[in-house]
């Protein structure tokens, strides 16, 4: 369910990414050119190593590229300030991680109503929407338990709830049923596709495993830092035009709406979640 009319939630042109390791450079990413638009449900792939965790701390604005153009949800990375990314990451991007990233002491309802902090949203509102995300995925009975009192799949439903409270545009899983069986994991990805087809949240997975990455409508296959296959589900070709020049695109640099939030940025941004966390899946 793309939106053309709309603006893309994701537009990386030549984007690169390297890091400086005492005289030598790694380059992690070699030149990524990718137009994501709202509603798209897209699986990454591809060898440990090939750059998808680099990818997607960039797309999550937990990092900047070393060069090239980076549009999330129409404003430009370049020259923001972190605070400005911060504010940006939570109004616009909601992650799932491989292992959840809840705070173990805190109940179910303030685990997801977390990110709302963040954004100044009082305290009865924060929980009704809460207990709503909650509602929506099937835990408005679990509102008082603590992670620890509840299984992996049911922990994973609070992450998916608590990445959506805010209404996203774009969410980032990362493993997200790395440490599910596949049961309970088929049920968390049934979850986030009806999530996305409800709501139109743009869904980019990356998964090693093979039947998670088929139940996405097109997959990206990424190999040396660079995107070599960007395909529909089933078939050819989303290939070259999104490989290639598109993602240059029109400049739809939109207007105002910074939409709701997901994760606050302190929240699973920085302390909770940190750096190595989208990292870690990679391998
Ligand atoms: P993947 O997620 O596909 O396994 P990564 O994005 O983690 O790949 O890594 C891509 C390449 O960049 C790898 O060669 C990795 O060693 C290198 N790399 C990633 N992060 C860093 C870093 N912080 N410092 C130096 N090299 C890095």
């Amino acid at each position: 369910m793309t939106d053309p009319g709309g603006r893309p939630v994701v537009e990386a042109v030549d984007v690169t990414r390297s890091y400086r390791m005492a005289d030598v450079e790694v380059t992690a990413l070699a030149g990524v050119s990718l137009r994501i638009d709202a509603g798209e449900y897209l699986a990454v792939l591809g060898p440990s190593g090939s750059g998808k965790s680099t990818l997607m701390h960039l797309l999550g604005l937990l990092d900047r590229p070393t060069s090239g153009t980076l549009r999330i949800d129409g404003r430009e990375v370049a020259g923001r300030s972190d605070a400005e990314l911060a504010e940006l990451r939570n109004a616009t991007i909601g992650f799932v991680f491989q292992s959840f990233q809840l705070l173990s002491r805190t109940s179910a309802v303030d685990n997801v109503a977390l990110p709302l902090v963040y954004r100044g949203v009082r305290g009865r509102e924060r929980r009704e929407r809460a207990v709503a995300a909650l509602q929506a995925v099937g835990l408005g009975h679990r509102l008082g338990h603590r992670p620890t009192q509840l299984s992996g799949g049911e922990q994973q439903r609070i992450a998916v709830a608590r990445a959506l409270v805010g209404g996203p545009r774009v969410l980032l899983a990362d493993e997200p049923t790395g440490n599910l069986d596949s049961r309970t994991g088929a049920e968390v990805m049934a979850l986030v596709e009806q999530l996305n087809a409800e709501r139109g949240v743009a869904v980019v997975l990356v998964t090693h495993d093979e039947t998670v990455a088929a139940r996405a409508r097109r997959r990206i296959v990424m190999r040396d830092g660079r995107v070599v296959e960007d395909s529909a589900a089933g078939d050819g070709t989303v290939g070259d035009s999104a490989v290639g020049d598109s993602a240059v695109g029109d400049s739809a640099v939109g207007d105002s709406a910074v939409g709701d939030s997901a994760v606050g940025d302190s929240a699973v941004g920085d302390s909770a979640v940190g750096d190595s966390a989208v990292g870690d899946s990679a391998s």
